[in-house]
């Protein structure tokens, strides 16, 4: 811990003249927040990578690949000042009136941003297709952010706060819940809600490029890049998966310069020992075991079976546990929070899923599902995925669809059963 604290010391960024906006509690002297954090939030000078791409709201210096650790997408750093500092501020400490600095900036940061989105016209961009390339799709895991690269803006899982009593001690848990949401200070402190905002918000021509980071601890990072826009009179507004290549790294799996030295081990420079290690390991994240793959098949980082990724897309639009503020969490039974149910609070109607662990480990996942429908304006067709026109299902209420074609079909599959559940439920609550 004192190691820490003095390397933490080191790092301080904390000018010697007094911050232009935000107010410290008298035992904070700024250590460790971004050198933007003493200007005004209006005025202060955004980093621009060396790209032209600007990250997390231009807070930090673009870090480049290899030189990762030398800067504060370091976990450390905004951890211990979490640390040191989450009793000083409101709303842990029911006696201040004064937000966490970081807070105070951000507030004014992202209110700004909502106001200037709120003035850009998008014509028919919102009704136009986009082919999209993009990478890796998880559910309910861990949390994740789109970062505009124009400006910095970030975009996550919709708020949601909740406060914890576990015995003595007293957690916060900020937006979607899931767990990695702890790192969010190192990621860029905050971000708008996600459902408010379409495709067109962030990216409106050929060869725009977003980031698309799934697991804040870990950082998967991925560009979402614009191939085609795809004119008025041909957009249908289906989700279609056009192709792929290789295999969805393993959950837990330190981002995507691990997951290329896994694969190095796996395919040319491993001992049979190491990758036997590796493997046995690989198949025990929760994105693998329910593959249905033994331990003993040979492992292909390119696979990538358009089928299969078709029909988990499909299942994906039409569950209701994409639930993006019931984010899973991991639970231990012996932690007393285990027993006092979902941690994250909803005032709308949901229900606890748990998933056994498999294997050695004796946790288990706990994900949110939603009980009531999701908003029209967050969410498409259940059978297709397409966003417009959408019209609920006269039977529950529950589900929309874009046209009779995808009500028919999705009834076939499997709304039949989920509708004469959901009726049942509005009945009996
Ligand atoms: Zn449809
Ligand atoms: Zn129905």
């Amino acid at each position: 811990m004192e190691d820490m604290l003095r390397a933490l010391q080191g790092t301080t960024i904390a000018s010697t003249r007094p911050p232009a906006f935000i107010k410290l509690a008298p035992n904070d002297d700024g250590s460790s927040l971004p050198a933007a954090f003493f200007e005004h939030p209006d005025t202060y000078i955004k980093h621009v990578g060396p790209d032209g791409r600007i990250r997390s709201w231009g807070f930090y210096p673009y870090i480049p690949r290899g030189q990762q650790g030398a800067g504060h997408e370091d976990i450390p750093y905004p951890m211990m000042r979490k640390m040191m500092h989450q009793m000083t501020y409101a709303p842990l400490n029911r006696s201040s009136q004064l937000l966490r600095p970081e807070d105070q900036f951000m507030n004014t940061i992202l209110a700004r941003r909502k106001r200037e989105l709120k003035q850009v016209n998008l014509g028919d961009l919102t009704r136009r297709d986009y082919v999209l390339r993009i990478h890796m799709p998880v559910r309910n895991f861990h949390a994740h952010i789109l970062t505009d690269y124009r400006d910095g803006t970030q975009y996550g899982p919709k708020v949601v706060q909740a406060i914890s009593f576990c015995l003595r001690s007293l957690i916060l848990f900020q937006n979607s819940g899931a767990i990695d949401m702890m790192h969010i200070d190192a990621s860029g402190y905050d971000f708008l809600n996600e459902d408010d905002y379409c495709v067109a918000h962030v990216m409106d021509k050929v060869g725009d490029a977003c980031q698309y980071e799934y697991d804040l601890g870990d950082h998967f990072r991925h560009d979402i890049i614009v191939e085609r826009i795809v004119p008025l009179e041909e957009s249908y507004g289906r989700v279609q998966v056009l192709g792929g290549s290789g295999i969805c790294p393993m959950e837990n799996g330190k981002g995507n310069d691990t997951w290329a030295k896994h694969i190095e081990t796996l395919t040319k420079s491993g001992t049979p020992a190491a990758r036997r290690g590796l493997l046995s390991e690989i198949y025990s994240m929760p994105n693998y075991t329910d593959r249905g793959w033994n331990k003993a098949s040979k492992f292909d980082p390119d696979y990538f079976d358009l089928a299969e990724m078709t029909q988990a897309v499909m299942a994906a639009l039409g569950t209701k546990l994409s639930y993006s503020p019931g984010a899973k969490t991991f639970k231990v039974p012996f932690v007393p929070e285990a027993l006092l149910g979902p941690l994250s609070a909803s005032k709308r109607k949901t229900t606890r899923e748990v998933t056994m662990s498999p294997g050695d480990s004796f946790g288990f996942y706990e994900e949110l599902k939603k009980d009531g429908r999701d908003s029209r304006r967050a969410t498409a067709c259940a059978a297709c995925g397409n966003p417009n026109d959408l019209k609920a299902c006269s039977g529950c209420g529950q589900r929309f669809y874009c046209g009779q074609a995808c009500q028919k079909a999705h009834w076939k599959s499997t709304h039949k059963q989920e509708c004469a559940m959901a009726k049942k439920q509005n009945a009996s609550g």
